[in-house]
């Protein structure tokens, strides 16, 4: 199937042969015809699976069809999404699939001045891409009219509500005019997504472009059983020993984040970090170096698991397992993206066998282990299923936790009969395992606050961007890099000094 078999018009059919999209993903197929019948969406569709272009590229070819202007403080086109970063990237798609069409499109974000943004709405704009709060106080000063309004987009609205944006939107939806289309993205769909979808959207189409709450079929995934104390020097070490290229690393706190980032530093090793203490403008300009790879190691916070779309990045480290399961899916879902393959690599200690326990039940796949020689987990990683050791290369070992041991340089046979819980990645997410089917009719707008965050989400109710990095503490990070059991020793003993394993969160 083409482009151009979904009757999208000349100017975007030339922009997408340009930028060498040659044939629509399935939640493109689904959803392009759809939105341009005017229907409202309900899709369940993880990031990597095309979900932008999906509603970016429909959504431009009516504002264009339509023609006319928005007003002076005037927008035609809305579309929401949790954090600053997805925001700047969903503008940018916009940007490059409108290129040929006479539309005018704006960002608006927290944490940068509001004059630029004021100015350009001063304009009128047809499509405007924002972060809930930011939305709200451009508003607030009546920079804002909603009468134009035809459209609204969530993109990423499960984790809208996990940012603890659910009254930001509630002001928001209330404000807006009753009448227009609506898209609804969200990688899962926990009951509060179901009753916000219920509450906003009328008659939709309902999409699922992956099963949902798994990862991309083309990410494999492992786990690195060892000590926490070990984890900043099996870090090191493993990216060394690997010669991993670009790296985008995952860490629980910003403190973390940022030991993390001076370990690496003090290494050598091109290395930045995002996190939400950082200004926006230094986050910005680290994801821009990390993009033209002037970055080797991206340190992060979960404010970057959604949304940030970096090309053929082919490896994302689970420094800490996310507190929430959901969270997994997101940060690994940065590589193997569009097709691509990818790896995720996640270092689990004995206290975190709970959070990979939840990894497990939500993907349905417990995660092949193994232990890295010198990195072995005095403490060790209770098992959490009929995990059977997988085939890992090098002097890697298998993990005492994991089922049977394996020879670690060739691929290893099952140690026993076929297992009954599959342990590889389900072969469900990325491009592949699209479904619809039409729900019943609900033609109901929504009438008052009807959806919370989350519960025990990181930043659940704590409003908007303040929320979003999870819990304060730290980790303590030493410089040592040899490698070896006694590195590790080491490094376990400064740990000890400055807090270690008994540091509060
Ligand atoms: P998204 O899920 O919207 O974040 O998109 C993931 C990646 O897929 C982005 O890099 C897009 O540029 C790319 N992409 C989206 N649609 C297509 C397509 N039809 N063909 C090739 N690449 C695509």
């Amino acid at each position: 199937m083409s482009f151009a078999s979904l009757d999208l018009i000349d100017g975007l059919l030339r922009t997408l042969e340009s930028i060498g999209y040659k044939t629509p993903t399935p939640v493109q197929k689904q959803a392009i015809p759809a939105i341009l019948a005017g229907r409202d969406l309900l899709a369940a569709a993880q990031t990597g699976t095309g979900k932008t272009a999906a509603f970016a590229l429909p959504l431009l070819q009516r504002l264009a069809m339509e023609g006319g202007q928005a007003a002076p403080n005037h927008i035609r086109c809305l579309v929401l999404v949790p954090t600053r970063e997805l925001a700047d990237q969903v503008y940018q798609s916009f940007h490059t699939y409108g290129f040929n069409l006479p539309l005018r499109s704006a960002v608006a974000y927290g944490g940068v001045p509001m004059e630029p943004q004021l100015a350009k709405l001063r304009k009128g704009v047809d499509v405007l891409v924002a972060t809930p709060g930011r939305l709200l106080d451009l508003h607030r000063k009546g920079a804002l009219e909603f009468t134009q309004l035809q459209a609204l987009v969530l993109d990423e609205a499960d984790r809208m509500l996990d940012l603890g944006f659910a009254d930001d939107l509630d002001l928001l939806f209330a404000a807006l005019p009753a009448v227009r289309q609506t898209l609804l993205f969200s990688a899962t769909m926990p009951d509060t997504i179901r009753a916000m979808a219920k509450q906003l959207l009328r008659e939709p189409l309902s999409v699922q472009a992956s099963a949902p709450n798994t990862a991309a079929h083309t990410v494999r995934q492992m786990v690195f059983t060892t000590d926490k104390r070990h984890k900043p020097d099996l870090f090191l070490h493993l990216l060394r020993k690997q010669g991993w290229g670009q790296v985008l690393v995952f860490v629980k706190t910003r403190k973390g984040v940022e030991q993390l980032v001076g370990l690496l530093q003090g290494e050598g090793i091109a290395a930045d970090s995002i996190h939400g203490d950082k200004p926006q403008l230094a986050r910005i300009k680290a994801l821009k170096r990390f993009k033209a790879n002037a970055v080797q190691v991206l340190v992060a916070t979960d404010v970057a698991a959604r949304g940030l779309d970096i090309e053929a990045l082919p490896l994302v480290v689970n420094f800490d397992l996310p507190t929430v399961a959901e969270d997994y899916v997101h940060r690994i879902g940065r590589t193997g993206r569009a097709g691509a393959t990818g790896q995720a690599i996640s270092l689990v200690c004995a206290d975190e066998v709970e959070l990979l326990r939840a990894v497990e039940k939500l993907t349905g796949a417990v995660l092949p282990r193994a232990e890295e020689a010198g990195f072995e987990a005095d403490h060790r990683v209770p098992s959490t299923g009929t995990a059977v050791a997988q085939a890992v290369r090098g002097t890697t070992k298998p993990a005492r936790s994991a089922a049977k041991p394996v020879n670690t340089a060739k691929p290893a046979k099952p140690a026993k009969p076929a297992p009954k819980q599959d342990d590889t990645p389900r072969p469900a997410g990325g491009f592949g395992g699209l479904k619809e089917d039409l729900p019943p009719k609900e033609k109901q707008r929504p009438r008052g606050p009807i959806y919370g965050a989350r519960s025990g989400s990181p930043g659940a109710g704590t409003g908007g961007q303040r929320g979003r990095d999870g819990a304060a503490g730290g980790k303590v990070m030493v410089t040592a890099t040899r490698g070896a059991k006694s590195t590790a020793r080491a490094a376990g003993r400064a740990a000890a000094k400055t807090g270690g394993r008994g540091n509060k969160r």
